[in-house]
């Protein structure tokens, strides 16, 4: 059991609040992203849960026991540091059997996990190099490799991939998805791109200067943000979050100028939030009832296009499949069905309807 959990864990440095209140539960075996954007506290939940830092207040508990006051190497939990620091003057064989070596694990075990990790990152053709030889995907590859050998209750690993360049990012991250899968490992992983979060999450937590603002598998969260901050940061584009009145049982998104039939009125509603893809674009006929927008601009991104709108006093993003034939500054009807609509009150949390 290497459950790890946070019991009401607070954090300060100086004036500066890194974390407030955290409570959470990782699971065993369970990949588990903190997303958030710069300074949310991220790195500051892996240094207390490594031991590196103290909570002011709160209990850390692995696998259902408190470990405030066990040190970091008792702990057991191995960081795949981001700045790959490797020894320079060893090769990356020898990088990779060090933690094994200096724990005096017996030769022929040392070779069979190193046979085995090598081969799930398929680094077996560059052992034999220094760091310095080797490119930043591949010293990458190599660190992780190092941490995987160890046999810790959890691997942590903050934005490991965030200096890989694109392309490279995408095969990383699916890499570490199927690793994490083989090797039944709990990983706790830090990035701040919601697109790595969503693809390689099991469940996420979602951070707001030092808050923790939802907690959840990543379509839940997608499916059912628990307020407008929440809802912009996942998707791309994000989602239109549209100013809404309840106009007798109906509810008026954008001053009308995006038709939802049936969408029954909260009282407390201020926004709604439609998806990018839950937007419907058809092309305005003179005569036809509701209300046309203009097109603002249309970018064809070839397995689908963005299509950008003036509607009544707000600019949405329409993602629509393919390449229709929309052009800028045409006149469009929108919609939306109203099962697709989120809505939220004045200070941006979700209303249930
Ligand atoms: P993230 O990893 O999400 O970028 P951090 O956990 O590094 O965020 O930082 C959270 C907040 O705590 C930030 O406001 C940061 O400036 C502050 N902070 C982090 N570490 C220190 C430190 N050693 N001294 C002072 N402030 C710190
Ligand atoms: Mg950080």
């Amino acid at each position: 059991m290497a459950e790890i959990a946070f019991r009401n864990v607070g954090k300060r440095y100086g004036g500066t609040v890194a974390l407030s209140d955290a409570s959470f539960t990782i699971h065993d075996n369970e990949f588990f992203c903190f997303f958030g954007p710069p300074l949310s506290g991220k790195s500051t939940i892996l240094r207390l849960i490594l031991g590196l830092e103290m909570p002011d207040h709160g209990e850390i508990l692995i696998g259902g026991k408190p470990v405030n006051a066990v040190s970091p190497a008792e702990r057991n939990v191995a960081m795949v540091f981001q700045n790959l620091a490797l020894f320079p003057h060893m090769s990356a064989r020898d990088n990779i059997r060090f933690p094994l070596a200096e724990r005096k694990v017996p030769q022929a075990e040392i070779e069979r996990k190193l046979a085995d990790v090598t081969a799930k990152l398929h680094i077996g053709h560059i052992l034999h190099k220094q760091p310095a030889q080797l490119s930043g995907g591949e010293r990458q590859r190599v660190a992780i490799a190092r941490a995987l050998v160890r046999d810790p209750v959890a691997y942590l690993m903050d934005d490991p991939i965030s200096a890989l360049d694109a392309r490279l990012r995408e095969e990383t991250r699916v890499e570490l998805k199927r690793i994490q899968r083989e090797l039944g490992k709990t990983l706790i992983y830090v990035t701040h791109d919601q697109e790595e979060a969503m693809s390689v999450a099991d469940r996420m937590a979602i951070l707001e200067a030092g808050v923790i603002r939802q907690v959840g598998a990543p379509l839940e969260i997608y499916d059912h943000p628990a307020s407008t901050y929440v809802a912009r940061l996942l998707g791309s584009p994000m989602m239109n979050i549209l100013p809404s009145t309840a106009s007798g049982r109906d509810i008026r998104v954008a001053d009308g100028a995006i038709a939802v039939e049936g969408l029954a009125g909260v009282a407390e509603i201020a926004e709604v939030g439609v998806r990018p893809e839950d937007i419907k674009v058809s092309a305005w006929t003179q005569g036809q009832s509701g209300t046309p927008s203009r097109v603002y601009e249309v970018e064809p991104l070839g397995g689908y296009t963005v299509v950008t709108v003036d509607a009544g006093p707000s600019r949405v993003r329409a993602l629509m499949r393919g390449q229709p034939d929309i052009r800028p500054e045409t006149m469009v009807a929108l919609s939306c069905d109203a099962a697709a609509v989120h809505l939220f009150s004045r200070n941006g949390t979700a209303l249930s309807r």
